[in-house]
């Protein structure tokens, strides 16, 4: 599996706070990504947007209640079709599989369309140690593999790097003149990778969706390179996670209304491939070869949890990533796995184990624009409190993470926050005590125990004089409106 620093997410994203380039990257690309969403949708009346993920939203929910039974209609399928389907318990079983058909028919060169179940799996290193050339062919994929990094993004992997950063990378290891030119510096990774597609005896993919009834694997893309990875080489290996099965081709053209949009803004994508099996003897081209390793690596963890049963409706748009106040500010390595932004908050606790990322879920401000994003209605800040509740309670599978004096804290809150005439006593003794720390209302970084971890980061304000209740009775009582 890959390397997981989950555990290292408030040193690292504190460090990702201070990295200007970053940051510049993020707001560019964020607010990029989700101004075009807005304007895709927008094309579209309120209504017809939400009847579509509605539509989707009940696919979701009724493939995921009856999984075992598309996984099989999708495994039968796909052998009528004259491909193989193999099912892998974890990331050591799938990369064994893989391994495997590559080590019985001799590959040497695989290349790669993106796949976020091979970076989950860490099947490059695993090949690589098996001395198979391996290759990145999806841009951003290929950026990053020469920089010897991880993705940053669930759509666009390397999206933490300027383009001058990119310019220099290709410089350094491709050895050609720096250019910081987009449409040169993409013709520089096709001319590098143009032989690898030649060369391979294998190409691996990842699945956007995966369709029971006619046992098809569908890849959205706007590279080309998806669809030479699935019919140049003699065999094709596509990896998915289990919760990408969904039952037939009318499901698929709702998905494939919400997912370009979602993701890209783009109405469709520039490639939708479907690959059914591996090529027929009258076929031009394809694969001899399609072998289909569904990967469960915890799914099923997420699956028993009815609390969290719904973070397996996620379509790895990225929507919500480009809509979150922490995601935005830190980045995606900081979240120290696969998966970063809020729905990775979810799914990581349950593939790497809750111990190592207990911080993940506090990574949210519960704003909720992550759910109005989401293309499937995915409550994320639902399963978020979930987690934390879990995390503070020590109930389950789930250490307590809470101190003793977090504990009394938060129940003291609880108490002061349901009782209005202690919230009123407690906002008048507060403001006395921290109105002469305050400067223009706001306190700065304060040496007191509980409130130096806030300050060390943010601005408190001090409560106000009067509460909006207050403003609100005075105004009506003045004739406001
Ligand atoms: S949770 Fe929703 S918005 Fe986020 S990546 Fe998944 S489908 Fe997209």
């Amino acid at each position: 599996m890959a390397e997981v620093t989950t555990r290292q997410f408030v040193p690292a994203s504190q460090a990702s706070i201070q990295d200007t380039q970053l940051r510049q990257a993020l707001q560019r690309a964020g607010s990029g990504f989700d101004g075009t969403r807005r304007e895709a949708i927008a094309e579209v009346t309120p209504e017809v947007w939400e009847g579509w993920r509605e539509q989707a939203r009940r696919i979701k929910e009724h493939t995921i209640a009856n999984l075992d039974y598309y996984l099989a209609m999708l495994e039968r399928n796909v052998a009528a079709a004259g491909g193989q389907v193999h099912f892998a318990a974890d990331a050591r079983q799938a990369n064994a599989i893989v391994s495997e058909i590559a080590r019985a028919r001799n590959v040497n060169v695989i290349t790669k369309s993106k796949s976020m179940v091979s970076e989950e799996l860490g099947l490059n290193h695993v090949l690589e140690a098996q001395g198979i050339e391996v290759f990145e062919t999806d841009l951003g994929e290929y950026i990053i593999q020469l920089a010897q990094e991880t993705p940053s993004h669930l759509v666009a992997p390397a999206l933490h790097k300027t383009r001058g950063q990119v310019a220099r990378l290709f410089a350094d290891r491709l050895g050609v003149p720096y250019s910081d030119d987009i449409e040169e510096m993409a013709r520089v990774a096709r001319v590098a990778l143009r032989q690898k597609f030649l060369d391979a005896d294998m190409g691996i993919s990842g699945a956007n969706f995966l369709v029971a009834e006619t046992g098809t694997l569908v890849i959205i893309t706007n590279e080309g390179n998806g669809r030479l990875c699935t019919s140049a080489p003699r065999i094709h290996v596509g990896l998915a996670g289990m919760e990408k099965v969904i039952p037939s081709l009318p499901d698929l053209a709702v998905f494939l209304r919400l997912l370009p949009r979602s993701a890209t803004g783009q109405r469709i994508s520039s490639y939708v491939s479907m690959v059914t099996g591996p090529r027929r003897p009258d076929d031009e081209d394809g694969p001899e070869e399609f072998h289909l390793v569904i990967v469960d690596n915890g799914r099923s963890r997420l699956l028993r949890d009815p609390a969290l049963r719904e973070s397996l409706y996620c379509i790895r748009c990225g929507a919500c990533l480009n809509v979150c106040p922490i995601y935005q500010r830190v980045g995606g390595h900081a979240y120290g796995w696969v998966y970063p932004g809020p729905i990775g908050s979810i799914v990581t606790p349950a593939l790497v184990g809750v111990a190592q990322a207990k911080d993940l879920p506090n990574a949210s401000t519960l704003c909720g624009a992550c759910r109005d994003a989401c293309p499937v209605q995915i409550n994320i800040p639902r399963m978020l409190l979930h987690l934390r509740h879990n995390l503070a309670e020590g109930t389950d599978a789930y250490q307590r993470t809470a101190s003793d004096t977090d504990a009394l804290l938060a129940r003291g809150f609880a108490a002061v926050m349901s009782r209005p005439p202690l919230l009123r006593l407690g906002r008048k003794v507060g403001r006395a005590l921290l109105k002469p720390l305050a400067n223009n209302g706001m306190l700065g970084r304060v040496r007191l125990p509980f409130l130096s971890r806030w300050t060390g980061a943010r601005d408190l304000p001090v409560p106000p004089a009067r509460t909006f209740r207050e403003i609100w009775r005075d105004e009506l009582s003045q004739g406001g409106n």
